[in-house]
């Protein structure tokens, strides 16, 4: 990767100009627009003046594979913060945007998953049929490797699922091993999913991680810090890339998605990666832009 050679803070002078180079603001929102259950001070003013003085377009993004873009906007409602269903972009609904936008064919095929509720519904929607829920073998190996695959199935979709046996990992490393042409999608990378108190459980790039080994089959990746999901909203919106920011918390996967996409960064410091992170010989990418924190964004007093 790449290092933008150097990061520039938002301050007074640079604001106006800064703001007047934007169309679209995409927001990363945990660490961005709130921390755990609290909102950042300022956050629902902000995305006010950006859409309604300034006239900005928005857009809400997350990796998070298990909800709908539907409970998605649910959630961000819940904080406060406007927010329309078209807004909103998670991996699962970019999983099925992608099958579209390259034609999968729906009619002919089927779409095996490893998931939750979220991504079956995403698909559902866009009226892919799925397949989740496969007949219960005896636990051992001599049941396990009689399983039986459904070979109208073209894609493989691998997600956060608290469901996962080994005999759903048996039957998406079948239908990737035995099926010419399936598909392998992940959903998205990570390698953990926060819950609460700091805790982690494994995260859907875990699950990934043993079906890619298993088939020494590389997935095609939709989330951060991949491109598709960029990809996939920059064409469904005509979005100019010039003219798009993405404001995340995470250089490895806000800044870098931005980055890779070829979209303008802004890094806010009310999350994960710290000052100390970026311009710097250590650094290993850096953000176009950076303020402490997304309220900086409003005009200020003097
Ligand atoms: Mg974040």
């Amino acid at each position: 990767m790449n290092l933008i050679s150097y990061s520039s803070e938002i301050n007074n002078d640079n604001k106006k100009s800064f703001i007047d180079s934007i169309d679209t603001f995409i927001f990363d929102c945990d660490g961005v627009l709130w921390i755990a259950d609290t909102i950042v001070p300022g956050a629902i003013e902000t995305l006010n003046y950006l859409r309604h003085t300034l006239g900005k377009k928005i857009l809400f993004v997350t990796n998070n594979s298990t909800k709908t873009r539907q409970q998605f906007q649910d959630k961000i409602k819940s904080f406060g913060i406007e927010c329309f269903i078209d807004e909103v972009y998670g991996s699962s609904y970019g999983a099925a945007i992608y099958l579209n936008q390259i034609n999968f064919p729906k009619d002919s095929k089927k779409v095996f998953i490893i998931g939750e509720y979220g991504l079956e519904k995403e698909l559902n929607d866009q009226n892919f049929k799925t397949i989740k829920e496969i007949n219960k073998l005896k636990d051992g190996l001599d049941s396990v490797q009689n399983t039986v695959i459904d070979k109208d199935i073209g894609a493989v979709i691998v997600g956060m699922d608290t469901q996962l046996t080994f005999q759903k990992a048996t039957y998406a490393h079948m239908c990737i091993k035995e099926i010419e042409g399936c598909l392998f999608i992940a959903t998205n990378p990570d390698s953990s999913y926060p819950v609460k108190d700091g805790k982690t459980l494994p995260g859907a790039g875990s699950i990934v991680s043993m079906i890619q080994t298993s088939t020494q089959v590389k997935p095609i990746t939709i989330g951060k810090p991949e491109t598709l999901l960029l990809d996939v909203i920059l064409k469904k919106d005509n979005l100019d890339p010039k003219r798009t920011l993405f404001v995340g918390d995470r250089l490895d996967t806000d800044i870098a998605f931005a980055f890779n996409g070829g979209i303008k960064s802004l890094l806010v410091l009310t999350g994960i990666s710290q000052l100390s992170e970026i311009n710097n010989i250590d650094s290993k990418i850096n953000p176009n832009f950076y303020t402490n924190t997304i309220a900086d964004l409003l005009p200020s007093n003097n």
